[in-house]
C-alpha cells in the first residue's frame, strides 16, 4: 500500500499539502542509489515551491549534508533560520559580502565575477569558499572554455593571497535525464579534466560534482564527491518512464464550495466553452491559474474526490474552475475536499499535468504560489 498524504477533512481554501515525511524518504532513496557521495539537497525556488526552511529540515533528516540555492537571498534566508549546514549559492551577481560573512559558498563562473568575490573577501577580511562552475557543454552559466586557464591562474593566486578557497569544481548536464546519452560521457570527462588541470596547478578542490536527480539516480560515473538532487528530493519523475520508488511530496487540493444543478444546454465560465450536455449538477472549486491552476488545462483535466475522478469544464478562470459531477451528483456535498494532483486515491500527479500542457513536473510544481496555504505533515 502505498503511504497517502493525511489531508484533513475539510479546507477552507486551495492547499498545498507538503509531506515532510516523504521528503526525508526521497533523500533516502537518493543516497541510497550514490552511497559513496554526500548529498547537496538542492533547494532553489523555495524548494521547488514545497517551502525551503521545512523542507531543508526533512532533507538533513533524510541523510542531506549540504544545501544548493541559486541566489545569495535564498541562501542567506536559511541561514537566518539556524539552518548551519554547508549551502552552496551558484546564480548571484550580487550580495558577496553578505555570503561570505554567512559563511554561503560561492559558484562562479567567469574570471570577471571572481575577481568580484574576491573584491568581497577583502572587505569581508575572510576567505571566500569557492565553487568553480565549469561549461562542459550546457552552455549555460560555468566558465567557458576558453576561458578555464584565466579562473584557474586567478584561483592559485587567490588562494596564495589568501582570499579564496577553493572547495569545489562542479558542472550541470545537458542530458541528465537520458541515462543512455553518450554526451553524459563528454561531460564527465571535461569535469574531471578540469579537477585534474585544477589539482596539477596546485588547487586542492574536495568536492567535484555533477549530478542532478536523475544522474544520481542512474549513472554512478557521475557521483564523483557529492550528488544534487533537486526534483527526486520533491517526488518527481527524475526519468522519464522509471520507478525509483519516491514519494510525492506535495498534494494539491481545495474544497468544493458550492454544488448546483444545471440543465441540458446551460454554458459554464467564460466564453460558454462548455455547455452541459444533459442535465447535471456541477461543484466549484475556489483556485485558478492565479494559484497554479493553468488556464491552458481548461477541459483537459480531471480531480479526484472520495477517490472518483470527475471531468473540470469549461475555462479555467484566475480564482475558479468548474467540475462536472454528473446528473447523480457523484455523492459530492459541499466543503468535500478534490484533490488536483498528488499522492491521494485516484488523483493525477504533476507529472500528468505536465504532459498536458506540454512542459514538466517541475514547471508545475513550482507554478503553485500566491493564495495557496501551505500545511506539513511530517517533522519540521
Ligand atoms: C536545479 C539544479 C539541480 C537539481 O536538478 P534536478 O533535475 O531537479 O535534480 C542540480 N544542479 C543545479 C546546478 C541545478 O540548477
Amino acid at each position: 500500500m502505498p503511504v497517502m498524504t493525511e489531508i484533513p477533512g475539510r479546507l477552507d481554501r486551495p492547499t498545498a499539502h507538503i509531506d515532510l515525511g516523504a521528503v526525508t524518504h526521497n533523500v533516502q532513496v537518493v543516497a541510497q542509489h550514490a552511497p559513496t557521495a554526500e548529498v547537496m539537497a538542492v533547494l532553489k525556488a523555495d524548494a521547488y515551491g514545497h517551502g525551503a526552511l521545512p523542507v531543508a529540515r526533512a532533507a538533513l533528516a533524510g541523510g542531506a549534508t549540504e544545501l544548493g540555492v541559486t541566489t545569495v537571498d535564498e541562501a542567506l534566508a536559511l541561514r537566518d533560520a539556524g539552518i548551519t549546514v554547508p549551502i552552496l549559492s551558484w546564480l548571484s551577481t550580487s550580495g558577496y559580502e553578505r555570503a561570505i560573512a554567512a559563511d554561503v559558498r560561492l559558484g562562479v563562473s567567469s574570471p570577471r565575477q571572481l575577481a568580484e568575490v574576491v573584491a568581497a573577501a577583502r572587505s569581508v577580511g575572510r576567505p571566500a569558499v569557492v565553487h568553480v562552475k565549469v561549461d562542459t557543454g550546457l552552455n549555460r552559466n560555468g566558465v567557458a572554455p576558453h576561458e578555464w586557464a584565466a579562473t584557474r591562474d586567478a584561483l592559485v593566486e587567490a588562494e596564495r593571497a589568501g582570499t579564496v578557497e577553493l572547495q569545489g569544481v562542479f558542472t550541470h548536464l545537458a542530458h541528465g535525464d537520458e541515462p543512455e546519452h553518450p554526451f553524459l560521457d563528454v561531460q564527465r570527462e571535461a569535469l574531471a579534466a578540469a579537477a585534474a588541470d585544477a589539482r596539477a596547478h596546485g588547487l586542492r578542490p574536495t568536492r567535484v560534482h555533477a549530478a542532478n536527480s536523475a544522474a544520481a539516480l542512474t549513472r554512478p560515473d557521475l557521483h564523483f564527491d557529492l550528488v544534487r538532487p533537486g526534483i527526486a528530493i520533491y517526488g518527481g519523475i527524475p526519468v522519464p518512464g522509471r520507478d525509483f520508488g519516491l514519494r510525492q511530496v506535495m498534494t494539491f487540493a481545495a474544497p468544493v464550495i458550492l454544488v448546483k444543478p444545471l440543465a441540458a444546454g446551460d454554458g459554464v465560465s467564460y466564453g460558454h466553452t462548455w455547455i452541459a450536455p444533459r442535465d447535471t449538477v456541477v461543484g466549484l472549486i475556489p483556485a485558478g491559474y492565479a494559484d497554479g491552476v493553468w488556464r491552458p488545462l481548461s477541459g483537459r483535466f480531471e480531480v479526484a474526490i472520495g477517490g472518483r475522478r470527475f471531468p473540470q469544464v469549461g475555462r479555467v478562470c484566475m480564482d475558479q474552475f468548474v467540475i462536472d459531477l454528473g446528473p447523480d451528483g457523484g455523492g459530492v456535498t459541499e466543503g468535500d475536499t478534490a484533490v488536483l494532483f498528488g499522492d491521494a486515491p485516484g488523483a493525477d500527479r504533476a507529472s500528468d499535468w505536465g504532459e498536458l500542457l506540454g512542459t514538466i513536473d517541475y514547471e508545475v510544481l513550482t507554478a503553485v504560489r500566491g493564495r495557496v496555504a501551505r500545511e506539513y505533515t511530517g517533522e519540521r
